[in-house]
């Protein structure tokens, strides 16, 4: 029996709302909403329009833009107890994000290890905030993703895993594609019942494990 291995969403999935969001309608000048607007309707990729929106940053405000989500940012219910869960029943996690470090990293860190989570980079020696791609598209994707979820799938699983992808939105669409079972609410989830992608709707970590728990049931 395939051994299951989990490619996890942050914004919107683990936190409760997407964090570039919240950052930008907070510190960033209106024209971040033409922006947001042009990638949502497919004439910007993801990894163009998110350097151009945080290009729109000082890198000044490093600081307070990690105090303003560590106070305003909320962790979903029942992912605590979701990561307990995997570590005991020994189900490997990564957590893939279009997320960047220096937020990701601090929301996380009482959770997850570093080595398991897959997200941008940035970098503030400049006067505004610059972001790298650590983990850019693979030759199969030519999405310019930012952080390709389908190519860190293709380059962490093999043909021993059950993948299941737990996420919400467009950007888990096309590693949602090359899952096993997907895990999905709002808008993933209808993307999931249109293409009839094997799935189960979850709001809350609990919900999840009670997936884990009938699959392991099954097996
Ligand atoms: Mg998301
Ligand atoms: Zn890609």
């Amino acid at each position: 029996m395939k051994k299951p291995m989990i490619f996890c969403d942050f914004d919107g999935t683990i936190t409760n709302s997407d964090n570039i969001i919240a950052i930008m309608k907070r510190f960033a000048p209106p024209e971040w909403e033409r922006v947001k607007d042009d990638i949502l309707d497919g004439r910007l990729s993801v990894q163009k329009g998110v350097s151009y929106m945080f290009s729109l940053l000082p890198s000044s405000l490093k600081k307070e833009i990690v105090a303003f989500l560590l106070e305003n940012a909320t962790i979903r219910e029942g992912f605590a107890d979701f990561v307990a869960y995997v570590k005991k029943t020994d189900i490997p996690f990564y957590v893939v994000s279009g997320g960047i470090d220096f937020f990701v990293h601090p929301l996380l860190e009482k959770w997850i290890e570093k080595e398991h989570i897959f997200c941008n980079s940035a970098r503030f020696d400049r006067e505004t905030i610059e972001i790298i791609w650590p983990y850019s598209c693979d030759e199969h994707c030519r999405n310019q993703c930012g952080c390709c979820k389908p190519s860190l799938i293709r380059k962490l699983a093999n043909e021993e895993h059950s993948i299941i992808v737990i996420g919400d939105s467009i950007t888990d669409l096309q590693a949602a594609k090359l899952a096993d079972h997907v895990i999905a609410r709002d808008f993933l989830l209808q993307k999931c019942r249109e293409l009839n992608l094997s799935h189960t709707p979850f709001t809350t970590f609990f919900d999840v494990i009670d997936f884990f728990e009938e699959m392991k049931v099954k097996r």
